[in-house]
């Protein structure tokens, strides 16, 4: 896996906490010696101590580029292949793992406001990077090339009440994926969904807007999966022999029904 990863671009969405950080050490510690990193999220000064901490754990064999982005802003999508340094605009992979559920409600009581921005982020945020990225992976001579994962969930499978805004954004990347999946066949490249079941990140902490009791209940009297679970998945499903897709992945913790 290692050799096959040797020297690739990696852009991860999402990377400053949870399952985006895990999976960038995760590339970093799988092929430190010539792996290019670009992270991105809102949170810039923790963008870059992952960034930092990731160079102090494995070396400086791996580049690592941290980069303000907010993927829901078109804007700042339209500009991002353009504004990166030179070196790490020839992107092999895109991981698209941005994503947040807002808050918990029956449809009667769903915030016009919460809806928007799981809309924005899950679903428009993911299409818009797979377009900036895509038309690199299109331009190269060989017909295209390059890996787009996308982080759905379960949720994009089984709804549950009170859920049913963040579980139609989650099933709606689940038809993206496979529509461009199948729309590239004849290329050589990759469209892959990764769905995680419970994994404990600041998830349930931002749908419960910062408040960490209700957050820790939704993993009482369980054992969740950690971020480290996912993001080996992710490294394997990219590490895979260029004519293998491993198209649609659910991963679970062992209790999860
Ligand atoms: P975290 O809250 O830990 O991470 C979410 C990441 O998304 C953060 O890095 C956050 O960074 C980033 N993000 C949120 N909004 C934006 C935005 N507008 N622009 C750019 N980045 C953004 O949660 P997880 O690691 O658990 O979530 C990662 C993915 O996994 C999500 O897509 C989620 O839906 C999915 N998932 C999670 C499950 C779980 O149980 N935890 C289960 C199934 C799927 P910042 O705030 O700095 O922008």
């Amino acid at each position: 896996v290692a050799k096959r990863l040797e020297g690739k671009t990696i852009v991860i969405t999402g990377a400053s906490s949870g399952i985006g950080r895990s999976t960038a050490f995760e590339f970093a510690r799988t092929s430190p010696k010539s792996l290019k990193l670009v992270l991105t999220a809102r949170r810039a000064e923790t963008l870059r101590q992952v960034a930092d901490d990731i160079v102090k754990e494995v070396g400086d064999g791996v580049k690592v580029l941290p980069v303000k982005l907010d993927v829901s802003n078109p804007e700042e999508i339209r500009g991002f292949v353009a504004g990166l340094p030179e070196e790490f605009r020839d992107i092999d992979v895109l991981v698209n793992n941005a994503g947040l559920v807002k808050g918990v409600a029956r449809a009667p009581e769903i915030a016009e406001a919460d809806m928007n921005v799981m809309f924005a982020t899950n679903v428009t945020g993911l299409i818009n990077m797979t377009q900036a990225v895509l038309a690199v992976f299109l331009k190269r001579p060989d017909g295209g090339r390059g890996d787009i994962i996308n982080v759905g969930s379960i949720a994009g499978r089984e709804p549950y009440p009170g859920g049913g805004i963040y579980c139609a954004t989650k099933a709606a990347v689940r038809s993206f994926t496979e529509s461009l999946r199948k729309e590239l066949v004849a290329s050589r490249v990759r469209v892959l969904e990764i769905d995680p079941g419970q994994v404990e990140t600041e998830f349930s902490v931002v749908r419960f807007y910062g408040d960490k009791s209700k957050a820790d209940a939704v993993y009482a009297g369980c054992e969740p999966l950690t971020p480290d679970d996912i993001a080996e998945v992710v490294v394997f499903v990219a590490g895979r022999r260029e004519n293998v897709v491993v198209a649609d992945t659910l991963v679970f913790p062992n209790h999860q029904a």
